[in-house]
């Protein structure tokens, strides 16, 4: 990897974490204001001055925002506990096949608690 680049996205949602012991708070309905970094490592193209158009990050992105944002994480496949860890690797799974130099997902899910996932 020579380069790496990336671009924020934030979407809201709601979840809660089905597996805590009784009692503890993430157990309870409650939402976030996530904080998604996509990042994207490759080669500089000696011509362009760049790895990737920001813009098609974004457009690579926005299909799986649509699917989180405003919704109840819960209930979508695959985010039945929908964990830092969890929502992370599975937004690598959804962006890979169309964002093949993908190289790392973030989650921030408060100011100060987030979670980087790099692939297996
Ligand atoms: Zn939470």
């Amino acid at each position: 990897m020579a380069t790496e680049i990336y671009k924020e996205f934030y979407f809201e949602a709601a979840h809660r974490l089905p597996h805590v012991p009784d009692g503890h708070k993430c157990g309870r309905l409650h939402g976030h204001s996530f904080k998604v970094q996509i990042a994207v490592a490759g080669e500089v193209d000696p011509h362009t001055g760049w790895i990737m158009d920001f813009g098609d990050l974004k457009a690579a992105f926005r299909p799986i925002w649509e699917r989180l944002d405003h919704h109840y994480l819960n209930d979508i496949p695959g985010l039945e506990n929908p964990t830092s860890e969890v929502l992370a690797r599975w937004i690598w799974e959804a962006l890979k096949p169309t964002l093949p130099q993908l190289s790392e997902v973030a989650i921030m899910e408060t100011c100060t608690s987030g979670c980087r996932y790099r692939g297996a």
